[in-house]
């Protein structure tokens, strides 16, 4: 039968009633992405050639580390003003600086107060709110869990594996900038230096765990490691009987995704760890790192294209941001664009109790709000699970999973029986974003115990 006989078959049979009108094309955003940024209009880059763009090298060496220098950048973009802000933001905030000339030419740097890239990578005087009175560097305790520096082991069956502490980027909300980059005026870290007597200390702890089945590479960040030092990772982690799964952790491909395209060796050490992963029947994933649709361009697409095209299978795990993803439609963008390139929304974290980021934090009623928007736009497999990483070690809780949460104090009580049974886990929600009564609650230093025992009396 051919098809047009088909078609006049079926309307002989069925008569096709539109419940809704199609949606216009140009209404479906999440397909309409920036091809190529427009690097030349930042004179630092007018006369860089598109050959030099696209390539990782140049990117890598052109990346700037020094405030000063990424100031210097700006100056003609920016009002004079931005600069003042930019320059005591930096002074205050305890993060190295590392942005590639791709991450500053996504930025619109005609309304950098309000860019959700500038927000995340530069920070501004004006901008910041104390830290909440409840924060501590380290919020996650990751280094309590450590059996070895660098090496969590909080939950039975996976660990997270820190092999280096330099990243392609720094952000200025990093859970871990107790540890990554270098130190600034504010903060000394705790350096987990590429050291192989120490990651064979990590191989040794994990080869001893018969339930340990899962391993977390992050950092710092993959993209970082050299290709030999991935293909060691690698082999060494996948030729374990007991471990069955890795990631690679690497916020790379959100702010230069050239390497996947022009580092050829790096690109083909993650083919072939992921080859070699296969072929054992274990799995091998790349865990990535995008927050805004804005950070999706066509090098994206074609970089994640090329992993897909190699079977690697890609994840994302958000950051909710104020200012960056915060509201139901730029979230819903976010999770539909990643799911056209087939990078699958794992992830979005309520932001951690960050030193220095209180102007970042959203409230745990934020995560559920967006939550409740975002499930039911896109398949289920591609809806991210929204989740509080509960301070003091008690792991990833479902946002929606609170024991107890006052709105007005902000404050939510988890629990996590799986992990650290019978402790109770308290979140607290940024003091400005409270309603008065809450506000005024916090002002007074007397009132901070007597909520926190009101939390734990209401789920006792
Ligand atoms: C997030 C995390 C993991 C991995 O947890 P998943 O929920 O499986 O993604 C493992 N160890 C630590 C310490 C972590 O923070
Ligand atoms: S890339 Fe990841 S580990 Fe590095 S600074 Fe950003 S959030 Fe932290």
């Amino acid at each position: 039968m051919t098809a047009q006989s088909l078609i006049e078959l079926s309307k002989r049979t069925y008569e096709i009633v539109p419940q809704k009108p199609p949606v216009d094309p140009a209404r479906l955003e999440y397909k309409n992405f920036k091809d190529t940024p427009d690097w030349r209009r930042i004179p630092a880059y007018a006369d860089v050639t598109e050959e030099q763009f696209l390539d990782h090298r140049w990117q890598s060496k052109k990346s700037i580390t020094r405030p000063d220098k990424l100031l210097e950048a700006l100056r003609d973009l920016v009002s004079e003003e931005f600069i003042k802000d930019a320059t005591e933001g930096f002074a205050r905030a305890p993060m190295s600086v590392r942005v590639s000339p791709y991450l500053l030419s996504l930025i619109d740097w005609t309304d950098p107060y309000r860019d959700p890239l500038r927000t995340q990578f530069i920070p501004l005087g004006s901008r910041f709110l104390p830290d909440h009175p409840k924060l501590g560097l380290d919020s996650l305790h990751e280094r309590a869990d450590a059996p070895v520096p660098g090496l969590t082991h909080r939950y039975t069956d996976k660990a997270l594996f820190l092999p280096l502490d330099t990243c392609p980027v720094y952000c200025r909300f990093c859970t871990r900038s107790y540890a990554v980059g270098i130190d600034t005026e504010e903060v000394e870290k705790t350096h987990f230096k590429v050291d192989e007597e120490r990651w064979r200390a990590a191989y040794t702890y994990i080869a001893s765990r018969p339930e340990l089945e899962d391993i977390v590479v992050s950092g710092g960040d993959a993209y970082n490691l050299r290709p030999e030092q991935l293909r060691s990772i690698g082999e060494t982690l996948l030729g374990m009987p007991n471990i069955r799964r890795i990631r690679l952790a690497t916020k790379g491909p959100a702010v230069m995704p050239q390497k996947i395209l022009t580092d050829d060796e790096w690109i083909d050490a993650v083919t072939y760890i992921s080859d070699l992963g296969r072929k054992l029947h274990k799995e091998v994933a790349v865990h990535t790192h995008f927050n805004n649709p804005n950070e999706i361009t066509g090098i994206t697409r074609d970089a994640m294209q090329k992993l897909f095209g190699r079977g690697i299978r890609v994840r994302n795990q958000s950051v909710l941001i104020r200012g960056v993803n915060d509201d139901p439609e730029t979230m819903k963008l976010l999770v539909k664009r990643l799911g056209h390139l087939n990078v699958q929304p794992y992830y979005v974290y309520v932001h951690d109790l960050v030193k220095g980021a209180e102007d970042l934090r959203t409230t745990v009623a934020t995560g559920e709000l967006i939550e409740k928007h975002v499930r039911g736009s896109t398949a289920g497999f591609n809806t991210p699970t929204f989740v509080v990483d509960a301070p003091g070690g008690g792991g990833k809780r479902d946002v929606h999973s609170y024991e107890f949460y006052d709105r007005v104090t902000g404050i939510s009580v988890f629990e996590s029986p799986s992990v650290k049974p019978g402790q109770k886990y308290l979140y607290f929600d940024p003091i400005d974003r409270l309603p008065d009564e809450g506000r005024a609650r916090w002002a007074d230093p007397r009132e901070h115990q007597v909520m926190i025992d009101e939390a734990m009396r209401a789920v006792s």
